[in-house]
């Protein structure tokens, strides 16, 4: 089960690719992992090509960590407070939801200790949501600025979390915006950033997400079915 839907999310990864122009070996797809057992993850690296695994919580991220038979690319994507930096700064290969220097200035100060480079992405609010984490599309350049000389902490790009929309076409706007907004912030060429990093799309708008520019796609559901938050 895992495995088919694990490949059919590529078979449709290579599909939006094709119609997009691009080339598959652009996209990383990362497997949402969270409330789901780490005997799934372990199932699917044995069984498919998976290497990158998502969490959004820092204790069920380190509790995987420690538990792993296998090697595994884990990426935090859910918020991050200050006081739990120091569990995760050198167990992930990248922090999808930076959004402010207070958290940059975390990174860096438990980054500094650990003598580790982690790599970040920018969370930004495309939507303008009241409810959601990210920094607002008019700040952004100016929170790269801020966070580009720390020398422990490296913007790769940006994430967006898009609106739960049921027509995948309604994000496909701020999955433009976003990409437009990475082109503007690469032309201006800032020293200690790179901007190739696009991580946006989820279950249910990936493949237009990558037909807009995604570079990460970040899939749970669509591979490992429904979460029950209440048995977990
Ligand atoms: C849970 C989660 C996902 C995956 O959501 P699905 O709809 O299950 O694919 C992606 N990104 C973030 C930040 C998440 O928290």
């Amino acid at each position: 089960m895992l495995k088919e839907n694990y490949e059919q999310v590529k078979r449709n990864i290579e599909a939006a690719c094709k119609r997009a122009g691009r080339d598959v070996s652009e996209i990383t797809l990362i497997a949402v992992s969270k409330t789901k057992p780490l005997s799934d993850v372990e199932t699917l690296i044995r069984e498919t090509d998976a290497h990158d695994f998502g969490e959004n919580k820092v204790q069920e991220l380190t509790d995987k960590y420690e538990h792993a038979s296998v090697p595994v690319n884990w990426h935090l994507i859910g918020h991050l407070q200050t006081n739990k930096v120091k569990y995760i700064v050198d167990k992930v290969c990248m922090i999808h939801s930076v959004d402010s220097f207070h958290l940059a200035k975390a990174i860096e100060k438990e980054a500094a200790k650990k003598n580790v480079v982690v790599k970040i992405l920018i969370e930004v609010n495309v939507a303008g949501e009241e409810t959601k984490f990210g920094v607002s599309v008019e700040e952004t350049e100016n929170l790269v600025n801020q966070i580009k000389d720390l020398p422990h902490v490296r913007i790769c790009g940006l994430m967006t979390i898009a609106p739960f929309a049921d027509n995948p076409e309604d994000n496909r706007g701020y999955f433009r915006k976003l990409k437009d907004l990475l082109l503007d912030i690469k032309s201006k060429n800032i020293d200690n950033v790179n901007m190739n990093v696009l991580s946006m799309g989820m279950t249910n708008d990936y493949e237009v997400a990558i037909e807009e520019g995604a570079t990460m796609v970040r899939v749970g559901t669509g591979i490992f079915g429904a979460r029950n938050y209440n048995l977990s």
